[in-house]
């Protein structure tokens, strides 16, 4: 017999709460090791309807049912890999293939669909699990669907959920769990105790550098590229493994994370033969098996592996993880080092070494995009509007004070007494409607208020480029003087070309402009701010974007002609290279 630990409870009564209230499907995120399994057997127990948990793999199936067998109860296995077809349960664990070959077996009505790993599921309405979910909601409309993870994004996919708990909007649009009804981070449950401590080794012998490539929209690196990168540096996987052997020598169970199968094979070639073992896509389920049940009897120490053991993998006694792949997201890197903080008895702590200098903390929070650079880090931005405290991708100074954030709009999700929840619309980085002036998503086409054709600003620049009597600069940098008592602005391109303007803040009209273009866009639109006077301006000149694109027009004839400024061209996204891009 189990207890819950606190917070498993806590995830229970969550779910019992949200199910009373609502039929939405919903998300509970629990960090590798916090025990998802046993948090399912409780609501299986406590359930009095028909039941359905499905797993992706055999391992979750049986640890699954393993669980809810434990706490006395009996539940049915429907898995073709596990060779049992048990369909009559109240409960049945199923496996997510068996399951989808064979939906004929399952025509009654359920009450509760449990998806364990639910960042799998797709939005494809073929794939497995929408056709497990359609079939189960034509027989029954008020199917509720509970999904549980460690991972609640996905690189090229975003948020599976779209709202939390916490007062959040995640995805923008619309998923098939909507909200996020429980979550626990990763460093709550080192500081209580539930994992082991991790220990992060800065490997200054040697690493990888995979910056220079990009990963695709699916966070997936391209494998030609990876090998010749790694050929190219022969000396470096040597000395890698034998500082992994170095530490290993006193490690019970070593985890190797390689970037590609020739690579893991060079590794392979390094570690000693008979406490090694290699497990890849190919290699047989029998003989993976074989070789992780040597691992887990400590009769092999080195266990290396290719994008194979990152979930579902469960060999608690693990305390040295060692990454020498590169990894596209916190979450990822999350989950690769959630492999060795599972407790385990004489176990103190894990060692972590990441020669692939991902740059990426442990206790960051899942950002929700891509990672712009290398040189990035989540950072906290508060919404101007709202107060809420925004995560975004972004860079800090020295002192860890935030310089710059690439948030767009915030996320706070406002909700008023009897009204639905509505995302907060406060934007910090946004394109002024010309027919109405509300401002718009920076990718938007057509104004969110009035309907109306947003201007491309690729439209613009093309036309502009096509022009005899147009300049196009492309902006590396903007500064401010005090010229008179007007502000003049200069705009400066890579070559030192420039172009300039001048607003007399005195004059109420072209304040407004002034601010609406540069006022509101201060400090990344987190500090909006509206100017008096120029020489306020001057002070606090660090402080202002420059667009990323200024246009002109040639206005007068012969020796009096100038330039004239027609268009700033902020946060564009386009197909023209912007200023210090390659
Ligand atoms: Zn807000
Ligand atoms: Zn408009």
């Amino acid at each position: 017999m189990y207890t819950l630990r606190p917070y498993q409870q806590d995830a229970v009564d969550a779910t019992l709460n949200h199910f009373r209230k609502s039929d939405a499907a919903a998300v509970i995120v629990l960090p590798t090791g916090a025990g998802k399994s046993l948090v399912i057997a409780e609501l299986t127990r406590l359930a009095r309807r028909r039941i359905l948990v499905l797993a992706h793999v055999r391992e979750l199936v049986e640890q699954n049912h393993a669980k809810y067998t434990a706490l006395g109860m009996d539940g049915g296995i429907f898995s073709a890999g596990l060779g049992r077809r048990d369909n009559e349960h109240q409960v049945t664990f199923a496996s997510v293939q068996s399951l989808a070959r064979n939906l004929d077996s399952f025509d009654d009505q359920f009450s509760l669909l449990i998806i364990d790993e639910c960042h799998r599921v797709s939005d494809d309405e073929n794939s497995q699990y929408q056709q497990i979910i359609a079939h189960l909601k034509e027989r029954n409309p008020g199917l509720k669907v509970l999904g549980l993870t460690a991972t609640p994004y996905r690189l090229g996919y975003g948020w599976i959920y779209q709202y939390h708990h916490r007062g959040m909007v995640r995805a923008e649009e619309e998923r098939l769990f909507q909200h996020c009804i429980y979550e626990l981070p990763l460093p709550f449950m080192i500081k209580q105790g539930y994992l082991t401590e991790p220990k992060l080794i800065d490997a200054a012998i040697a690493h990888y550098d995979f910056s220079s490539l990009q990963p695709s929209d699916s966070g997936s690196y391209n494998e030609t590229e990876l090998n010749s990168l790694i050929a190219k540096h022969p000396r470096v996987t040597r000395a890698i493994c034998e500082q992994i052997m170095e530490f290993g020598g006193q490690r019970e169970g070593v985890m190797i994370f390689a970037a590609t199968v020739r690579h893991a094979q060079e590794i392979i070639g390094y570690l000693p033969k008979d406490e090694s073992a290699l497990i890849i896509g190919d290699t047989e389920s029998d003989e993976r098996e074989r070789l992780i049940q040597a691992f887990k009897q400590k009769q092999i120490r080195y266990l290396v592996n290719v994008a194979v053991l990152t979930t579902g993998f469960d060999a608690p006694h693990v305390d040295m993880i060692a990454i020498l792949r590169p990894t596209a997201s916190v979450s990822l890197f999350q989950q690769i080092v959630g492999r060795g903080l599972r407790l385990s008895p004489g176990k103190t702590d894990c060692l972590i070494i990441d020669y692939a200098s991902s740059g990426f903390d442990l206790f960051h929070p899942e950002v929700g995009k891509p990672r712009p650079d290398s040189n990035s880090e989540p950072v906290q931005v508060f919404c101007p509007g709202c107060g809420h405290a925004n995560i975004f991708w972004g860079k800090t100074d020295a002192e860890g004070q935030v310089i710059e954030h690439f948030g767009r709009r915030c996320q706070g999700l406002l909700e008023m007494e009897g009204e639905t929840p509505q995302q907060c619309d406060y934007r910090f980085r946004f394109k002024e409607c010309p027919h109405c002036g509300a401002e718009n998503d920076i990718a938007a086409r057509n104004c969110h208020q009035c309907g109306e054709a947003v201007v491309d600003p690729d439209d613009l620049l093309k036309r502009a480029l096509q022009l005899k009597d147009a300049l196009v600069i492309r902006c590396a940098g903007v500064s401010f003087s005090n010229t008179n008592g007007r502000l003049r602005i200069i705009y400066h391109d890579e070559q030192g070309e420039e172009l300039s303007e001048s607003f007399d803040l005195t004059h109420n009209g072209q304040r407004g402009v002034f601010n609406r273009l540069f006022g509101r866009r201060f400090g990344d639109g987190a500090k909006p701010q509206k100017f008096q006077s120029a020489d306020e301006v001057v002070s606090q000149s660090e402080g202002f974007r420059a667009p990323d694109f200024v246009i002109a027009r040639k206005v007068g004839r012969g020796q009096n002609s100038h330039w004239r400024v027609r268009e700033r061209l902020f946060d564009y996204e386009g197909k023209y290279r912007k200023a210090n891009q390659l």
